[in-house]
């Protein structure tokens, strides 16, 4: 499709080592590599003496030593929280203990809706629903630090409680799981919303920063262009879904077997929710219909007097 992102697979860095990414901000990479998590969970140090680690990442201890390596002689202050996905929140708590520091996000774990049935063990298997902050931010909040300023910009759709960090020193945003260089992001119903994910995208679109520092892989340079690229991919998945419901009904296997060509065996799972997603967004707007509520095991037609008809 002419509509495709241009993907960077370029992340070198090695699990364990502290690096400077950009002025004031440092990286290190967790030992959790997987399809989803890229090479692993990208946590950063901002500022310098008193400090704050955004996204501690997930459970695991070597991760937790190399970051208080990391800070050694220096303080943490604050601990921002981008969302509460597995391989980001659950090492928030044995990072407090060792500080002292304050824990900052938007709130706990919970999903984007009412949950249907069979839904929960999903949700369960990917959210850190044990995770509290103890302050909670509200969009547009400022936390500031030594040195250091951040906007809280709410960036809902991955997770409900999805929040980005924008810091101000360097007109760069601490983007979490919202955009990522290497991947398109997960949106996965109940737990994500492909309708607040497509607003948080358009959100982007009306501020300034030029780069963002994803919770996997590497660094975005060129943020506005690149978000126009996600906007239109996924303007190009809905076309897709479209463009095969006008040849006929179909379930979610059958447009994941229709528009995802080459995919690998272990992304089948996300890609269906992913289009589960679309679907329950599209069936929101009026332009696809199915029997009940939108689900995993549905089949879906074009609503009559939807858009999209012919617009492969
Ligand atoms: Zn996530």
């Amino acid at each position: 499709m002419a509509d495709d992102i241009v993907f960077d697979k370029r992340f070198d860095l090695a699990p364990g080592v502290v690096e400077q990414v950009i002025p004031g901000v440092r990286r290190i990479l967790c030992n959790n590599p997987s399809p989803f998590t890229f090479k692993g969970t990208v946590s950063y140090i901002v500022g310098t003496g008193k400090v704050a680690i955004v996204d501690p990442g997930p459970d695991d201890a070597a991760h937790v030593k190399a970051l208080l390596d990391a800070v050694r002689g220096e303080t943490v202050t604050h601990i921002l929280v981008t969302h509460t996905h597995r391989d980001h929140s659950p090492a928030t708590p044995a990072v407090k203990a060792a500080t002292g520091a304050t824990v900052y996000a938007e709130g706990p774990h919970r999903p984007s809706r009412t949950i249907n049935l069979g839904e929960a063990p999903r949700l369960d298997a990917s959210g850190d629903f044990d995770f509290r902050p103890d302050v909670r931010l509200a969009d547009s909040d400022i936390v500031a630090g030594d040195g250091w300023t951040v906007e809280a910009v709410t960036t809902p759709g991955h997770t409900k409680n999805h929040m980005a960090f924008a810091l101000k020193e360097a007109n760069a945003m601490l983007i979490g799981d919202h955009v990522m260089a290497w991947s398109t992001s997960v949106v996965a119903p109940p737990d994500g919303s492909m309708r607040d994910y497509m607003a948080s995208l358009d959100k982007l679109t009306r501020r300034a920063e030029t780069i963002y520092l994803p919770g996997h892989g590497g660094v975005i340079n060129d943020a506005p262009a690149f978000v126009a690229q996600y906007i239109a991919h996924r303007k190009g998945r809905e076309d897709s879904i479209l463009a095969r419901l006008a040849k006929g009904d179909a379930d979610i296997p059958t447009l994941v077997r229709a528009i995802y060509i080459g995919i690998d065996p272990r992304l089948v799972g996300a890609a269906g929710l992913s289009v589960f997603a679309h679907l329950e967004d599209m069936v929101a707007r009026g332009t696809v219909a199915c029997e009940g509520e939108p689900s995993l095991s549905a089949s879906y037609r074009l609503a009559r007097g939807g858009l999209g008809r012919g617009s492969s």
